[in-house]
């Protein structure tokens, strides 16, 4: 065993835990699990878990389907809803798939294609540094435990108790994710009713997309400890504003200095931010795709709910896609993308916006001059003379956009990508065939 792996064994035995969650996410961003005793952990470590891949979202086909998952000790944390009476404790541990066929990282999993992008990285010099701030709502439970849209409070942003009646709910969320090793920095009650932030410390792309697939896992077990059901849908409800999650970006050198930073420029950004800047505006409506992967995420994607629509940056506005954040120190000189929400699958996500910043880097693109304006009030004719395009307005159209876009197709591979496509394509048809409430209001009557 590894000294890692060592440690996690020992740890096992002193905090008792007596079962093992091994887990890794399908193509669309699920956690799957593998239970195991904790008696098997080490042979885990050495030899990995053999599981059929033919049943997990766009793995494989049927007849090559053996998978092996090698947990990755770096990733142990014991889960705090899981704690018993009796003392014992169940922990998970996050798995890189192997295909048994060929030996290699298996090219369906997400990890991996993250994986291959910080490498990317890395041959050129830099580490992704990534921050995210997820929003979601907490909604009441019906008597049968199914989830409503009913909220508990009235509160609004940055409100305090006691009208933020969920805020007991989000001090536990809290205690939940610090147990497990989140450096919480800020949790507020957001914009709309019921909407909350929780915002945990940036780290390095990997740890980043493992903390927000927990990070989602642990705000629904706590959710529900207190018969209340948390949503990472992205708009839950029309008129209000809808949940997305903000991601900050810099990119550090091998030294450890931030190369997004350069104290004599304007913006406090380096010539390689704004070509990484560049690269993410050019490749907007393919990453959009995968930002942004159902359906509802592009009720979201609307003017007047400080979500963005239109590709551009600023240094003082929200309504761009792209912004640079106020920072004090060199370290903190980032870029924030505010279209991602929290629907997506963390590694994917995080894979296309490092490709799409490292393309810009690698072709030396130079960035829009940044937007000062309200761009929600803007007219096509304004939009038109600034060069301001529009993301893609629905599912079907971000579809269209990742396939034309070959940097952010070979960014996340053949396979993901076709199996990706699929699977969206599959669910925009049938999206498309709906009749909706709307629709019988406006209609049903009035024909
Ligand atoms: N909820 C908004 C969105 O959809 C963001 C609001 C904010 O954090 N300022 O992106
Ligand atoms: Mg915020
Ligand atoms: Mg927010
Ligand atoms: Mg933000």
């Amino acid at each position: 065993l590894t000294a890692d792996a060592q440690a996690v064994v020992d740890e096992i035995e002193s905090e008792d835990v007596d079962f093992l969650r091994i887990q890794f996410t399908d193509i669309l961003g699920t956690v799957k699990n593998v239970s195991i005793p904790a008696s098997q952990v080490e042979k885990a470590f050495t030899e990995g878990i053999y599981f059929d891949g033919s049943s997990i979202e766009g793995f494989v086909r049927i007849q090559e389907s053996d998978m092996r998952l090698i947990p990755d000790p770096a990733t142990f944390a014991i889960l705090p809803w899981r704690t018993r009476d009796d003392g014992t404790a169940a922990a998970r541990l996050i798995a890189d798939v192997v295909d048994t066929s060929t030996g290699d990282r298996f090219v369906g999993d997400p990890r991996h294609v993250l994986r291959r992008a910080i490498r990317r990285a890395g041959d050129m010099g830099y580490t992704l540094n990534a921050g995210p701030e997820p929003e979601f709502f907490l909604f009441e439970e019906d008597e049968d435990g199914r989830a409503t849209t009913i909220t508990h409070d009235a509160g609004g942003y940055f409100d305090l108790a006691p009208k933020d009646l969920a805020s007991d709910i989000r001090r536990d969320i809290i205690y939940g994710l610090e147990s497990m090793g989140f450096e919480v920095e800020a949790s507020h009650h957001e914009v709309a009713e019921g909407q909350h932030e929780i915002d945990f410390k940036y780290d390095d792309a990997l740890t980043t997309a493992d903390n927000i697939a927990t990070f989602r896992s642990v705000v629904r077990a706590i959710a529900a400890e207190h018969d209340t059901h948390a949503t990472f849908m992205p708009k839950p409800i029309a008129g209000i504003n809808g949940s997305g999650m903000h991601t900050h970006l810099s990119l550090f050198t091998e030294g450890g200095e931030n190369a997004f930073h350069d104290e004599d420029d304007e913006f406090n950004l380096s010539e390689v931010a704004k070509q990484f800047l560049a690269g993410v505006l050019e490749h907007a409506p393919a990453i959009t795709a995968i930002c942004n992967p159902t359906v509802n995420s592009y009720k979201r994607l609307v003017p007047g709910y400080e979500a963005p629509v239109y590709i551009a940056w600023s240094d003082v506005n929200r309504s761009a896609l792209v912004r640079k954040p106020d920072s004090r120190t060199p370290a903190a000189s980032r870029i924030e993308l505010r279209s991602p929400d929290p629907a997506c699958n963390p590694y994917l996500a995080i894979a296309v916006m490092l490709h799409a910043g490292l393309d810009g880097i690698e072709r030396g693109l130079e960035a829009p001059a940044p937007v000062r304006e309200n761009i929600y009030e803007f007219d096509e004719a304004k939009r038109e003379e600034y060069g301001i395009e529009t993301l893609p307005p629905n599912l079907g159209r971000a579809v269209d956009a990742l396939e034309e876009d070959e940097v952010i197709r070979e960014a996340l591979g053949e396979h993901v990508t076709s199996k990706f496509v699929e699977a969206k394509r599959a669910e925009f048809s049938e999206y498309k065939t709906q009749v909706s409430q709307w629709e019988l209001d406006r209609y049903l009557e009035k024909f």
